[in-house]
């Protein structure tokens, strides 16, 4: 037969060894020399027929011929549609305070201190989400200042908000400092699945830039939290994310083995890669090539899988895009993405007024879709990617930025996949 070659495909050699990846289907092949020599012939035009039916029916398989272009956008731009005016799901980040314990020198909320939620903004949220009849699923991610400042709000919000829709859970950014016995002994009633917990390094470093109003350390407590936490509510997910960039990658490491050599498991540790979103030209911030490599060399010198390897599907993986989705601040603004909590300019409206500034909105649910940009539409990783952080690409489009806006894969495609490849065979002969 005679094979069209698709664009989404990835055909690529590295140390060695042949690939097929195809972004359409998400898959992923190893081939010999010879099919991958056919294959290059096939893409680049010199090739024009397939006789081997086998290997046919498996590129039919895997989506990496005869592809209809148009069918493609046409569903991508379906799905993408659908999950953005999606009524049955909400998906709400309430900051119950903007108010924190800490000191961090780079957090934006040191200006915004004490702010609490009060009863009349409780009441609103609560009579938002009542009027929403058609509702089925209520996410609410707990975030501030630190939440749990706020624990008696959560706690009341919590008892009203559970029962207005049957399905609802809940996560939580926190510092960490105060998940004292008594608040993860409320955590199963709270339906809260996940805390996502930062440590900035090890004692010395973390404590230098994660402290107490008063400079006091906060490390050891910290870690005794998270340890009773492990122990009396294992159902939990505990995540801890350690913040890096060109000057500090070693923390992450270090804060990794902390907890291997201390026998403290089921514990995440992820990187939180610290990317330069307010200037064009980061100074320490990740670049995404670096962000590979790192990943890349961590896995191979360490065995470490910092993040996953292998591409996930992207479909308004951040929610902001999405008309069921608001920030709402302790006076009850509404922001359409956390980090710009705090910031007036970017307020959209308020729960308690029941207004909305209709431009800001509209710039987020219909001014930045990822299927009106020549670049993404012409792009292979377009099935995989939903064009990436809105708020990036609205500083783009509207203020004039040129901030980084692509995929990971976009540069380490064939980087990452291959590590996919080794944490593989590393699995099957273990
Ligand atoms: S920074 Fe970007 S990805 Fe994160 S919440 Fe805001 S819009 Fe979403
Ligand atoms: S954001 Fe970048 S990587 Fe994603 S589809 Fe658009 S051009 Fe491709």
């Amino acid at each position: 037969m005679i094979p069209r070659w698709s664009k989404y495909n990835f055909l690529f050699r590295k140390e060695g060894h042949c690939f097929l990846y195809s972004s359409l289907s998400n898959s992923f092949a190893l081939l010999d020399d010879e099919t991958y020599d056919l294959l290059c012939g096939v893409r680049d035009g010199n090739q024009s027929e397939i006789t081997d039916n086998d290997l046919v029916q498996t590129l039919s398989h895997m989506q990496a011929i005869n592809v209809d272009e148009d069918l493609v956008i046409n569903l991508i731009r379906f799905i993408s549609q659908k999950r953005k005016f999606d009524q049955e799901s909400l998906y709400l980040t309430i900051n119950p305070t903007l108010s924190c314990n800490f000191r961090c020198p780079y957090c934006f909320e040191t200006e915004h201190h004490d702010r609490f939620m009060s009863d009349e903004t409780e009441d609103a949220i609560i009579s938002y989400v009542k009027k929403k009849g058609s509702l089925k699923h209520l996410n609410v991610m707990w975030f501030g200042g630190e939440p749990l400042l706020g624990f008696k709000r959560i706690k009341s919000l919590t008892n009203r908000l559970s029962g207005i829709v049957e399905n609802y859970s809940a996560a939580m950014i926190s510092n960490g400092y105060l998940l004292t016995p008594e608040v993860v002994a409320s955590l199963e009633d709270l339906q809260i699945r996940m805390i996502q917990i930062t440590l900035d390094g090890l004692a010395t470093s973390h404590d230098k830039k994660r402290c107490l109003k008063s400079g006091a350390p906060t490390f050891d407590r910290i870690i005794d939290n998270i340890t009773h936490c492990l122990k009396n509510a294992p159902s939990v997910r505990i995540v801890i994310r350690v913040n890096i960039n060109n000057d500090n990658p070693d923390d992450y490491l270090q804060v990794y083995d902390y907890f291997a050599s201390n026998g403290i498991s089921g514990v995440e540790v992820v990187p939180g890669f610290i990317v330069d979103r307010e200037n064009d030209i980061p100074t320490c911030a990740f670049n995404h090539k670096q962000i590979v490599n790192f990943a890349c060399k961590t896995f191979r010198d360490h065995k470490i899988k910092s993040i996953s390897f292998f591409p996930s599907i992207m479909r308004n993986s951040c929610s902001a895009r999405n008309i069921n989705s608001l920030v709402i601040g302790p006076d009850g603004e509404l922001y359409k993405c956390w980090e710009e909590v705090g910031r007036n300019e970017c307020i959209v409206g308020n729960i308690k007024e029941s207004t909305y500034n209709r431009g800001l909105m509209l710039r987020y649910t219909a001014g930045i879709d990822q299927l009106d940009d020549s670049q993404c539409i012409e792009c292979r990783l377009l099935p995989i990617c939903d064009g990436g952080c809105p708020r990036v690409r609205l500083l783009n489009k509207y203020e004039g930025r040129h901030l980084e806006t692509c995929h990971l894969l976009k540069d380490g495609m064939e980087d990452l996949l291959y590590c996919h490849y080794l944490s593989k065979r590393q699995k099957t002969t273990e």
